[in-house]
């Protein structure tokens, strides 16, 4: 397996080179060039298969011309182990085939951990290889920080610095970086706000001269490919579950980046036979937006109950994009370009496909909180913020009721105790057993000034031997 950039004017690389590798140099995100595709025989065959079994069929394409099967499959078994249910991804029915697929059963309860875990053990693997290090560098508003200090906590080859904005993350999602120990492990708490922490990360990795010889930054936000790509397991898998192949499944994707639903939107192509994807957005509806006028266009940051789904652009898009101008690079460098200045307009054949398949939904707070006291008053189930606006959209936009719609419930409601508390049901979220002790573990981070320099500095100094 090849992978090309959305832009097509960077160099192909392989699976292990893609999984190094940021932003394409043209500014481009990483695609393979063709996509497996499984026939209804073989995903029937795979009804029967455990989570971490399916993980390994769906994925060994993408990988296999990099890593042995057997390391694969060693390496796969072992990221699926930490999740603390039996069927990983459970699905929950809410109401007449209305599903909710839980995908916060994790070390860090959000879905990110899917990926996360994933991409740890497989950057250890190369890396171990190439006898390499690596310096991860990330910012986060909550969730992508935590998912990725798991998953890298036991990675002899990894330097993590994960930036949040000081004082401006839940307690939890903070307690959930700053209490995981480990020598290779920085917060760095950043006097400033979220769009500050990015630009110091996207800075760094425009100019790495900073870090020492040999060493370079990985990225392990949602452009990186192998988190889309762990992330297509979880749909096959419900899709199965409730009659796939032989009967069509649709979805309802809490989005932001535009990460998550992509692999939704991928599964399909692979062969999975789903009807509708809906892209859930809170008051930061630039995709919404685009869906409704045909405008992709910037507004200000609103900051919402569901702050992980908080952006004002959708950088995966463009991988979408990349298949609504059939896979003409030059006319998404030229969009994307001319995007960087100002809003831009789809044509009407790619507004035509989005539409074939893609519904949308803007939900404010205030639905947000009516939705999770409803559906608690009416099944006594915990819906956490994200996944309340799932809900809401699957229900307003779904167009057979026939075919089970499911929604992804991206985390665990005590991530969001202060959310869920608006909805005034009188019931407050627990974590779970093992985090029942989060706000007595010792936490450790670092209160940096908004500054490139010191950033930089602080990083090459607390690098490991
Ligand atoms: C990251 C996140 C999302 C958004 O996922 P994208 O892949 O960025 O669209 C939704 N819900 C939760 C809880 C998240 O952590």
């Amino acid at each position: 397996m090849k992978y090309i950039s959305t832009r097509g004017d960077a160099p192909t690389l392989n699976f292990e080179e893609v999984l190094l590798a940021g932003l394409a140099s043209d500014g481009g995100l990483y695609l393979p060039t063709e996509l497996p595709s499984f026939s209804e025989a073989q995903l029937t065959a795979m009804r029967s298969m455990s989570y971490p079994e399916l993980a390994f069929e769906i994925m060994l394409p993408f990988v296999e011309d990099s890593i042995p099967r057997d390391d694969f499959k060693a390496i796969v078994d072992d990221c699926y182990s930490v999740f603390r249910h039996d069927a990983v991804a459970p699905l929950v029915q809410l109401a007449p085939n209305q599903w909710v697929l839980e995908l916060f059963h994790g070390p860090t309860l959000a879905f990110k951990d899917f990926a996360l875990q994933l991409l740890g053990r497989l950057l250890d693997y190369v890396l171990e290889r190439q006898h390499r290090k690596v310096v991860i560098m990330g910012a986060t508003s909550g969730d992508t920080g935590s998912a990725a200090i798991e998953g890298c906590r036991r990675c002899s080859n990894i330097d993590i610095y994960i930036l949040h904005p000081h004082q401006r993350v839940s307690e939890v999602q903070r307690r959930q970086m700053t209490t995981v120990p480990g020598d290779r492990i920085h917060n760095i708490a950043l006097e400033g706000n979220f769009d500050d922490c990015q630009a110091a990360v996207k800075a760094s990795f425009g100019d790495q001269g900073f870090l020492p010889e040999g060493r370079s930054l990985v990225a392990v936000n949602s452009i990186n490919w192998a988190r889309i790509m762990a992330q297509i397991v979880y749909y096959v898998y419900a899709a199965l579950a409730l009659g796939g192949p032989q009967r069509p499944v649709s979805f309802s994707v809490p989005t932001g980046n535009f990460g998550d639903i992509f692999a939704g939107y991928l599964a399909r192509n692979m062969g999975l036979p789903v009807e509708q994807l809906v892209i859930a957005t809170n008051r930061n509806d630039v995709l919404h937006r685009l869906l409704t006028t045909g405008a992709y266009a910037r507004t200000e940051l609103h900051q919402t109950l569901s702050p992980s789904m908080d952006i004002t652009v959708s950088s995966n898009f463009e991988r979408l994009m990349f298949d609504l101008y059939e896979r003409d690079a030059a006319a998404v460098a030229d969009l994307m370009h001319r995007f960087k200045d100002g809003d831009i307009q789809l044509s009407e054949a790619a507004m035509g496909r989005l539409g074939s398949l893609f519904s949308s939904q803007c939900v404010s707070d205030e639905e947000t909180t009516a939705v999770i006291g409803e559906v608690y008053r009416r099944n006594e189930y915990l819906l956490d913020p994200h996944s309340a606006i799932g809900f809401k959209a699957a229900m307003d936009c779904r167009r057979d009721a026939a075919v089970p719609m499911v929604t992804l419930a991206t985390a665990h409601p005590a991530k969001f105790p202060a959310a869920v508390a608006t909805a005034g049901v009188g019931v407050e979220p627990a974590l779970p057993a093992h985090m029942a002790d989060l706000f007595e573990r010792e936490e450790r981070f670092d209160v940096l000034p908004n500054e490139l320099a010191t950033v930089q500095s602080f990083m090459a100094e607390h690098l490991s031997a």
